[in-house]
């Protein structure tokens, strides 16, 4: 069959994960074409009209890929309730919409992912992909080298587990640490419980590579974006 499924587009139009959609096509939300879905083995090609609860799917775009150097003091969602600048208000006003790849602290700086499609962005984030995440680190405290076998051995901090970390002590400034760490779970605030759990207190954390992906000397604030398509095939 020509085509895709009807559940991966309305993924990639961002609506939900194919799951979400599979769910909607059996509770007969989702019609191509005017008629309700029966079966979610159809394929659609790229000019049916597909609904989800009567609205129509925003027209297919090509997946796009963005490297973005966040800056600190931004949080990573659409709208804060406390009212902080975001990463959305702040970039470059040519982007089209787009989504980040998980999510960096408000004070973390560094790599983010971004992309217009939200089915690759959950696919992306997802601790199962396994892409290697590097950080710079600096943290108060000194470091020694039980300290970083503990990291490498594997850690679990107030029951979460978060494998085994990469971790190399770069250099000694006054009383901080330059640590790089690599993880791969992609956890909510992993580095610092990570490190706080063998007594290093982060005070700047800057994401240096996502999987295959660098900061590299992209400017802080600026975004770049993914051209190599053989790249974007693998995705
Ligand atoms: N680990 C953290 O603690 N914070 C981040 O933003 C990313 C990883």
């Amino acid at each position: 069959f020509a085509g895709e499924r009807v559940a991966k587009v309305i993924a990639r139009a961002g609506l939900g994960s194919r799951r979400d959609a599979e769910t909607w096509i059996e509770e007969g939300r989702v019609a191509v074409n005017g008629e309700v879905l029966t079966s979610a083995a159809l394929n659609v090609l790229a000019d049916d009209k597909i609904t989800v609860d009567g609205k129509l799917l925003p027209r297919r775009e090509r997946t796009r890929l963005w490297l973005y150097h966040k800056p600190r003091g931004l949080v990573t969602t659409e709208k804060d309730p406390e009212g902080r600048p975001t990463v959305f208000e702040n970039l470059d006003p040519s982007l089209p919409r787009v989504m980040s790849v998980g999510r960096l602290d408000i004070n973390t700086e560094g790599l983010l992912l971004l992309t217009n499609d939200g089915g690759l962005a959950r696919q992306l984030e997802l601790p199962k992909t396994g892409w290697l995440r590097r950080y710079r680190v600096r943290a108060f405290g000194e470091t020694d080298q039980v300290q970083l076998d503990k990291l490498f051995e594997g850690l679990t901090v107030d029951g979460v587990d978060y494998g085994r970390i990469e971790a190399r002590l770069d250099k000694e400034q006054g009383s901080n640490s330059w640590l790089t760490l690599g993880l791969r779970e992609g956890k909510n605030r992993e580095v610092k419980n990570v490190l706080g759990s063998i007594g290093l207190e982060v005070n700047r954390l800057i994401r240096v590579s996502y999987g295959p992906f660098q900061l590299g000397d992209l400017a802080e604030g600026a975004v770049e974006e993914v051209k190599t398509r053989v790249l974007m095939d693998q995705l």
